[in-house]
């Protein structure tokens, strides 16, 4: 369902500029729940910028749900984006001042979805949330504030789901929690998940581990490395 082949991309201009992805390649298969690994600074949010279409390589090509990005329009992006896939972030970023209920409803109804509330009520309820629908982002435990994170992202019904460091604001516990709800709803819904994590048992509960390292995919992580 993803496919990369050969991708290469610089961000910043001048002094600033660097050389984030090197030629990477990468396919994953439709339902299977892959862990990225490796240093900060490898080009790991990159490589899900990329894969969200929100970020366009310089060369190589991008293909995700059978659809080839490169040369897509903007438009064409963010509406392809909105279709099959969501995202979740570190740190959230919900809108402060729409309630938990709007914060999902809203992309939405946006998006002209003809049922938007009772929708984002549904995927509230599915993620626990249903007695915080009316609360504030600022009203809410950063576990709350991701469970409805994730909501936003599964409203959609997106075929992929990525996810930048999803437990990485939040205690060992809660992390655990929000982890086990990722992976529950992606098996539930047979979703791609692609997720980036500094956390080692994150990465184990994945069907598959990639290492980066400098913008580029090493061959395979030592633990799962067999010998020729
Ligand atoms: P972390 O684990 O710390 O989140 P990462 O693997 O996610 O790291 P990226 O955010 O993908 O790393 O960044 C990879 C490299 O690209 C970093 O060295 C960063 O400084 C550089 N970089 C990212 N965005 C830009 C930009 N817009 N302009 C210049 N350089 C950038
Ligand atoms: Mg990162």
């Amino acid at each position: 369902v993803i496919a990369l082949r050969d991708v290469s991309l610089t961000l910043g201009e001048g002094a600033s500029s660097v050389h984030v992805l090197k030629g990477v390649s990468l396919d994953v298969a439709g339902g299977e729940a892959t862990g990225i690994v490796g240093p900060s600074g490898s080009g790991k949010s990159t490589l899900l910028m990329v894969l969200a279409g929100l970020e366009r390589v310089d060369s190589g090509t991008v293909r995700i749900a059978g659809e080839l990005l490169n040369g897509k329009s903007e438009d064409q992006i963010a509406s392809f984006r909105g279709r099959n896939i969501g995202i979740v972030f570190q740190s959230f970023h919900l809108i402060p001042n729409m309630t938990a209920l709007e914060n999902v409803a809203v992309p939405l109804e946006l998006a002209g979805h003809a049922d938007p509330f009772g929708v984002a009520a549904r995927e509230l309820a599915a993620v626990g949330l249903s007695d915080r629908v009316t609360h504030y982002p600022g009203e809410l435990s950063g576990g709350e504030q991701q469970r409805v994170a994730i909501a936003r992202a599964l409203a959609p019904s997106p075929r992929i789901l990525i996810a930048d460091e999803p437990t990485g604001n939040l205690d060992q516990a809660t992390g655990k929690q929000i982890a086990d709800l990722l992976f529950a709803k992606a098996a539930e819904r047979g979703m791609t998940l692609v997720l980036v994590t500094h956390d080692p048992a994150l990465a184990a509960r994945c069907s598959r581990q990639v290492s980066m390292r400098s913008g580029r995919i090493e061959d395979a992580p030592k633990s799962v490395r067999v010998p020729a």
